[in-house]
């Protein structure tokens, strides 16, 4: 193929990566591996926009081959680079100039004046390594929601590598051969088209990765209330229905608690809409440190939280909402120069046999929870029906 028409149009490529991650980061300004991967496509397109003045001008040797290659090899890290502070890890910049300094100085050396493809043969472990980094390090993360998102680019990055060990292999074996720096022979062609390929492919696995992670933040804030980073009521629902039919398939128990805080309406006239806030921050925290080990727990009215507890026996649920109401009891909320005693009323419910839906045993919590408030608050109520079963008829 003709060599400039590959040039041109890799270098195509590299400006829609580099175009399209800044704009897409100029949605997301907070995803700033985008940032990172605009930069790659600016390498990509800075390499390849010295390889198309090679191809009308003889620049200096440092030029061409030297710098279209630190700026090609740099692509490719940029692109590890992203990953990583997609990863919540640094981007190594420091790596990026050693290696963009070691490839120079590597160019000024006789061997590098050799032929092309002992160059080339010289140059692609580094290629190999970086490609091989960015697989290893997506294919360590288990969170199963971004694991499908990561396969594009895994496989991507891994057929690219593939394809320049290949390549390598052959050009290792072929020496000396005719080489030339940007030629129309199939080693190069089969290369020129190869990058196009992985450039392509690797903007639209960059951004599948973005768009997937901010679908989940955005999911997650949906669920999660703001003011004390609990679960809402609507996440609630998700939850519960999985773990009723869960209990309902495996007879597992389930319980349903929920706590009210008593007398709340007087903190906020007295003290104001923010202490009133704060109240509900405080009893939050330390109901959730209470409530250690159990995930299921949703703020779900102003000062109404709800928890599921599965697979404990009555007794259990009974002692959770026990330590729950002490440790609240106990915690005293510091305000201004104020201590404030807290308090909050538990009721609690199984999920039973008859139960059609989780919302059964919820609103008999509810009931529980209101013959606490009525028969004096600070108390734990287990809803009366269970109290009045023998145990066995609490497990459907
Ligand atoms: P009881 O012991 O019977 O529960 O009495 P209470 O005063 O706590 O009464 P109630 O549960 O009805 O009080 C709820 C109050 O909570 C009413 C509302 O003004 C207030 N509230 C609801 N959401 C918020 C919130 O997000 N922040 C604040 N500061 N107050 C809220
Ligand atoms: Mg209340
Ligand atoms: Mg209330």
């Amino acid at each position: 193929m003709d060599p400039s028409t590959l040039v041109i149009s890799t270098a195509m490529a590299a400006t829609i990566m580099a175009a399209s991650m800044f704009l897409l980061h100029r949605a997301s300004p907070r995803e700033r591996c985008l940032l990172d991967w605009s930069l790659a496509g600016l390498a990509f397109l800075a390499s390849n926009g010295l390889a198309l003045g090679a191809i009308h001008h003889r620049l200096p040797f440092l030029l061409v081959p030297g710098l279209a290659n630190v700026f090609y090899i740099s692509g490719h890290y940029l692109i590890l680079a992203g990953v990583r502070r997609h990863l919540g890890r640094r981007p190594r910049f420091d790596w990026l100039a050693l290696l963009a300094l070691s490839l120079l100085a590597i160019h000024t050396t006789n061997y590098a004046h050799g032929p092309v493809n002992q160059r080339l043969v010289m140059l692609a472990p580094a290629i190999i390594v970086i490609n091989a980094s960015v697989v290893w390090l997506l294919a360590r993360r288990t969170d199963p929601a971004m694991r499908s998102c990561y396969l594009p680019l895994m496989l991507v990055e891994a057929v690219f590598m593939l394809q320049q060990a290949a390549r390598t292999i052959v050009m290792a074996q072929d020496q000396p051969s005719q080489l030339t720096f940007i030629g129309a022979q199939w080693v190069q062609t089969t290369g020129s088209l190869a990058v196009l390929a992985f450039l392509s492919l690797a903007t639209m696995c960059c951004a599948l990765i973005v768009m997937r992670r901010q679908e989940l933040a955005l999911h997650s804030a949906a669920l999660t209330d703001a003011l004390t980073g609990w679960h809402n009521r609507r996440a609630l629902q998700e939850a519960a229905e999985p773990a009723f039919q869960r209990h309902r398939r495996s007879g597992a128990a389930l319980h349903m608690l929920m706590f009210d805080i008593d007398h709340f309406k007087p903190i906020n006239d007295q003290y104001g809409h923010a202490a009133g806030d704060a109240a509900i921050r405080h009893v939050a925290d330390v109901a959730a440190q209470a409530l250690r080990g159990y995930d299921a727990r949703f703020r779900i009215g102003g000062e109404e939280f709800a928890v599921l507890i599965a697979g404990s026996s009555p007794q259990h649920a009974l002692q959770v909402g026990e330590r729950l109401r002490g440790q609240i009891e106990t915690a005293a909320l510091q305000l201004n120069d104020r201590s404030l005693t807290l308090t909050v009323s538990v009721g609690l419910s199984a999920c039973m046999r008859d139960d059609q839906h989780w919302e059964d045993a919820l609103r008999r919590a509810d009931q529980a929870l209101y013959y606490a408030k009525r028969h004096g608050r600070n108390r734990v109520r287990l809803h009366e029906e269970e109290l009045n079963q023998p145990p066995a008829a609490l497990v459907a």
